[in-house]
């Protein structure tokens, strides 16, 4: 799709605002630019909208990239949004399940869930590793976590650590705890209110235990999803940048940044078979910042490179299964820990409209690493997640009317030893650049959810 709404070959010769990338970020940058009377240009290199948040149709459904529903946290955002998917969007409570050793319990894991699920021994031990880890803040020196297996014992103590998050977490990320930054611990945290609940008892009794930095889940939270998918909300900001004025080129390969003197000279990009050049009056990129660095002409010094070269993502795939079934499951989405996959969304059960009506689709998240079985899709992938899924009792697997796979490789940034240092090295490089941020999700190497990565596309438009 190219959304455009201007006559572009001539007039892309003026100077504008440029924005990298259509996803939720880029998109909601741009209204900002565009509400504020500028002109702007959109530039995506894939053929639809979105980014993580699009929702390619296949076989007739829309197809999200693993779960994607609006939080409704910001309040003020949430009004703008549902203002321009104009009754497109309705309310979904949340109703979510972790399968735990044989039986579903709650998502997030209430504090009666989770004594039901451990036997009184590990119980014992599990609230004693918390007391300790209490006494430990309460009264040795203040410690600075090396790794994230340290920030998780300072957090939760060591019996929890090794019965919920060591191999959980090695799993998810392909990266054990004790080389996974202690960052990854404020930003990325498997959200466990069971566990808070049990801190808060510890607290009031006296002990000063570390709060977690990543907010708790609601235990009622409403969301807001569209039965046409995730897209709707960016499809739905796209339509008011182009009504405004602005243009959005989908399909774009960008070339090469030209610039000197810490200004930009020019993006240079192949759209719809044609050579194009841009002079951007200031560039907003949310593409992954490695990538991005890497365009510019002449290259970034040796010391970027090596930065950039060291920055990692984990890829993951998502396998939809199109069941013969009205329904397989009463959650939106059920939690995983030992499994090939780690989440499997039903996304009807949120009002996905899906053809046909009598069926359902599962959207089964995996992760994985570029060029393996998952990856790829093979056979043997497709085999296991099938497998799986049907042990768990979702379908058998003659219910299957249809199957598709989908696959990203920036999906999650990797926080491992030292990643603050070299992305601390890219960003002081690109600060040198005037009228250049890179934000969002990919642009910012971290890990917003919708709302926050719309904000961050926001707060950098309203920069200059
Ligand atoms: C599995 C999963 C589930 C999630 N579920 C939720 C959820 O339920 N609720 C929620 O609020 N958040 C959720 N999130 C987070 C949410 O997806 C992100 O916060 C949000 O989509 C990030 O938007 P963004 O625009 O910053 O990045 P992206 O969506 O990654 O957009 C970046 C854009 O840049 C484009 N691009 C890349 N390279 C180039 C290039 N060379 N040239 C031009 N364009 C380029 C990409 O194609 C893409 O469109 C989830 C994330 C994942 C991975």
């Amino acid at each position: 799709m190219a959304l455009m709404n201007r006559e572009t070959t001539q007039s892309n010769q003026e100077p504008h605002d440029v924005v990298i990338g259509a996803g939720v970020c880029g998109l909601y940058a741009a209204l900002t630019l565009a509400r504020a009377g500028r002109r702007v240009t959109v530039l995506e290199k894939e053929a639809f909208l979105g980014g993580l948040a699009a929702s390619p149709v296949a076989n007739g459904t829309p197809h999200d990239f693993g779960v994607h529903m609006l939080h409704g946290f910001d309040e003020e955002l949430l009004a703008d949004l549902l203002q321009l998917m104009g009754g497109a969007s309705h309310p979904v409570a949340l109703h979510a399940a972790i399968r735990w050793r044989g039986h579903s319990v709650h998502y997030p894991l209430r504090f009666m869930d989770l004594i039901g699920s451990l036997s009184p021994i590990e119980l014992f031990r599990s609230i004693s590793g918390l007391l300790i880890a209490g006494l430990r803040t309460r009264f040795s020196p203040p410690f600075t976590a090396a790794d994230a297996e340290e920030a998780l014992i300072e957090l939760y103590g060591e019996p929890l650590y090794e019965l919920f998050f060591e191999t959980f977490t090695h799993r998810y990320w392909g990266v054990h705890p004790r080389g996974l930054s202690a960052t990854f611990i404020k930003s990325k945290m498997p959200r466990l209110s069971a566990i808070d609940a049990i801190r808060r008892i510890l607290r009031r009794i006296g002990l000063p235990m570390r709060q977690p930095s990543v907010e708790s889940a609601l235990e009622d939270e409403t969301l807001h999803y569209s039965s046409k998918g995730a897209a709707t909300l960016p499809e739905s900001i796209a339509k008011e940048v182009c009504r405004l004025g602005g243009e959005i080129l989908t399909g774009c390969e960008l070339t090469r940044i030209e610039h000197s003197s810490g200004e930009i000279q020019g993006i240079h990009f192949r759209h719809l078979g044609e050579d194009r050049f841009i002079l951007p009056a200031a560039l907003i990129s949310t593409m992954p910042v490695g990538p991005f660095s890497m365009l510019f002409h002449p290259a970034p010094p040796p010391d970027v490179c090596a930065a950039v070269g060291r920055l990692h993502h984990r890829p993951m795939a998502v396998f939809g299964i199109l069941v013969d079934k009205p329904k397989c499951n009463e959650a939106l989405y059920t939690y995983y820990r030992d499994r090939i996959f780690h989440r499997i969304g039903e996304p009807k059960n949120a009002g996905l409209s899906v053809k046909p009506e009598h069926a359902t689709l599962l959207i089964v998240e995996v992760m994985c690493f570029r060029g393996d079985a998952v990856w790829v899709g093979d056979d043997s992938a497709w085999n296991q997640v099938i497998q799986e899924a049907a042990a768990e009792g979702w379908f058998q697997p003659d219910q299957i009317l249809n199957r598709h796979h989908a696959r990203a490789e920036h999906a999650y940034p990797v926080f491992d030893k030292g990643f603050e240092r070299n992305l601390g090295i890219l960003n002081e490089w690109l600060a040198g650049f005037t009228k250049v941020r890179s934000t969002g999700r990919q642009g910012g190497f971290c890990y917003p959810n919708m709302h926050k990565a719309m904000r961050m596309g926001e707060k950098a438009a309203q920069d200059w």
